[in-house]
């Protein structure tokens, strides 16, 4: 699926971006075409008119009619270097003098500039003819058309050099193109790591969950079966469906966990953040754990700053992640252990820390327990009833109020758990 969306991505890249490029390769030939023509009529225009004028008494000839000789006439006139004939027409169009080959008698053009082909050779059929400019220049004397100058000029320069610019365009453009689908693969590569990642994780994350689920259910199914059966020890049956209870009561909390994972994904909303003191969030949380803390015969003890701590956080959620802390201590702190809830405060950040001298972590574990269903070990998920997902709802929740949370851990002496939050005031 993401290969066929990378192969997407980069077609309709490579066919936008190809489209774009061969659209200013297209324009940039042409214009450059155009350029080069107007330079080229500018030219020859400017010569023929200089030769024109040099040479105007060609007009006032009678009308022409055996032709002169040309050595005679290039003597008196001369062709300039790049002129290939010379024709002098009266006003009335008719030819009267010429140099070079005499073409029409009467002058048929209507246009000042014309693209012609004319034949090198007048004896045999020519293969090769040459591409020639003409320009027919009206002759105007005190305001009154006296006549007209026709001269042409061989295109082969011109001809050349786009030739060559066409031969560039003919290579690089293929080329560029080639590059372009190559960037359209990688670009497109790029462009679906972060969904492929979040599909992966979606993926991982709905099989740990059905996983997960899985023992459960049939622990429900195999107790409801027998309990449906008819009774032979009542006790028995009881005992049954308390298990089908207790069951039922762990699915409820690892659904809530997931809908809470699912929910509280991203960043929060504005209107959830209130200005609090994070002193009486820590203060409840000392009043909420104490009992569980004397039940347990653990060491708890809370420590805050005098001055108030204030901060924009969503009030419920930040209370949520520094439960789950507290918890995981309380679960993996042995009886006649320490437990302290510290709040630590420095120029531009607060540091909410949850110690604690029990089990610890193994080092190889530790990148790991924020990972979603990730726990240390199946003996300590079984004594502990966990599934694995409070550190993560914290790391979730700290990261929506763009914090960072933590760990330290050193296994047999015990782990620190840090929640660093900015302080934006
Ligand atoms: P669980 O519900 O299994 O406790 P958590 O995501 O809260 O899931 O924790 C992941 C794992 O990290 C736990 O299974 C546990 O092995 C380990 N862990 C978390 N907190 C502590 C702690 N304070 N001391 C020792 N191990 C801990």
């Amino acid at each position: 699926m993401f290969d066929s969306s990378r192969r997407n991505l980069a077609h309709w890249f490579a066919l936008s971006m190809g489209g774009i490029l061969f659209a200013f390769a297209g324009v940039g030939y042409c214009l450059n075409v155009e350029e080069q023509l107007r330079l080229f009529d500018d030219e020859l225009f400017q010569q023929g008119k200089s030769f024109a004028t040099k040479n105007q008494y060609y007009l006032y000839q009678s009308q022409w009619q055996n032709p002169p000789e040309k050595n005679q006439l290039e003597n008196g006139a001369g062709l300039n270097g790049g002129m290939i004939y010379a024709r002098w027409y009266n006003s009335q169009k008719q030819l009267v003098q010429f140099i070079g080959s005499s073409g029409d008698k009467q002058l048929t053009t209507e246009q000042m500039f014309q693209t012609l082909q004319v034949s090198r050779s007048t004896e045999k059929p020519d293969y090769n003819p040459l591409w020639v400019r003409q320009v027919t220049i009206p002759i105007v004397q005190d305001k009154e058309l006296i006549g007209y100058f026709q001269t042409a000029a061989p295109m082969d320069s011109l001809r050349h050099s786009l030739n060559q610019a066409r031969l560039f365009l003919a290579l690089g453009v293929p080329i560029t193109f080639g590059v372009i689908g190559i960037t359209g693969w990688f670009l497109g590569g790029l462009a679906m790591r972060p969904s492929l990642r979040a599909y992966q994780q979606l993926q991982r994350f709905t099989a740990d969950a059905s996983h997960e689920l899985r023992t459960p259910v049939a622990t429900v199914l195999s107790n409801a079966q027998v309990a449906l059966m008819p009774p032979e020890d009542i006790i028995e049956q009881r005992q049954r469906l308390q298990k089908i209870v207790e069951t039922a009561k762990s699915m409820s909390v690892l659904i809530n966990n997931l809908l809470f994972l699912s929910r509280n994904d991203g960043s929060l909303a504005e209107t959830t953040l209130q200005q609090i003191d994070l002193r009486d969030i820590l203060r409840s949380l000392n009043s909420e754990f104490t009992p569980q803390a004397v039940a347990q015969n653990l060491n708890f003890s809370t420590h805050l700053p005098e001055q108030s701590v204030m901060l924009r956080a969503d009030v419920n959620l930040l209370k949520q992640a520094v439960i789950n802390l507290l918890s995981n201590a309380f679960k993996y702190t042995p009886a006649e252990g320490k437990v302290q809830l510290l709040l630590l405060v420095q120029s531009h950040h607060v540091i909410i820390q949850v110690v604690d001298n029990g089990i610890g972590i193994p080092a190889p574990d530790l990148p790991y327990i924020f990972d979603r269903f990730y726990r240390v070990d199946t003996v300590r998920s079984r004594q502990t009833g966990g599934f694995g997902l409070g550190l993560a709802i914290a790391q979730q929740i700290v990261q929506a109020h763009q914090g960072q949370i933590s760990v330290k851990s050193i296994v047999g002496q015990g782990s620190t758990f840090e929640i660093d939050l900015p302080l934006k005031g």
